[in-house]
């Protein structure tokens, strides 16, 4: 089945299309469509934007299309940044996740838990739309630490609860190799499901 990517992310782009090396998806980029242009994330919920960039971008290339929208929630923030982890702070990431580190500068360990969490939709021409949704469950460290990954990986240590082997606890998520990352991440989760959906639908939409 052909899918759409509806992201102009590089480095979601790259998690999605090793996610799917190998599964009955193949995707078609937003590169063979240079008059559509991604609109706005106006919804004030990550699940709203996801529907809504996937919407958008069947109607405008009549192509089932996938979208991602995902962010970080930070507990002692209140859940935020949530749905603005991409402009939450005016910069680049690296100033984002410098201004979460210094919001909790004075935080102890147990209090500084976060999570990912990640909405794939898959909208088809007709109007039928699916959506899955995943954590990845973390915390915050001190400083940042890695070279992988991208956004906040940096700072988002890995924990016991994503279930992944005994020598990643500790590591931020930009520390771990990419494979590592897609054993856990909110992106890969979320996008399994959604593989899992579609597969019941028989790829049929
Ligand atoms: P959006 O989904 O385009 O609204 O942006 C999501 C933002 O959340 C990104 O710009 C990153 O800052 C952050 N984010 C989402 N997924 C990840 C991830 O896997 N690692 C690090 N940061 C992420």
């Amino acid at each position: 089945m052909q899918l759409l990517l509806a992201t102009t992310n590089p480095h979601k782009i790259r998690e999605i299309e090793d996610l799917l090396t190998g599964s009955e998806v193949t995707l078609v980029s937003l590169r063979d469509f240079p008059n559509v242009e991604m609109p706005d994330e106006t919804g004030t919920t990550i699940a709203a934007n996801a529907r809504l960039k996937a919407v958008y971008c069947a109607e405008k290339t009549g192509l089932p299309s996938l979208s991602d929208d995902s962010g970080i929630e930070v507990d002692f923030l209140k859940g935020e940044p949530g749905v603005y982890s991409a402009r939450w702070v005016e910069g680049s990431d690296e100033d984002r996740t410098l201004a979460i580190l210094s919001r909790l500068a004075s935080v102890p360990d147990d209090a500084r838990t976060a999570r990912y969490r990640c909405v794939i939709c898959v909208a088809a021409p007709n109007g039928t739309l699916l959506e899955t949704e995943a954590t990845c469950e973390g915390r915050i460290n001190h400083a940042p630490r890695g070279q992988n990954g991208f956004g906040y990986d940096p700072i988002f240590e890995i924990t016991a609860a994503t279930g992944t082997a005994p020598a990643w606890i500790g590591k931020t998520i930009a520390e771990a190799p990419p494979e590592v990352k897609a054993g856990v991440s909110h992106r890969a989760r979320a996008l399994r499901k959604m593989l899992a959906t579609l597969r019941n639908c028989r790829f049929r939409l």
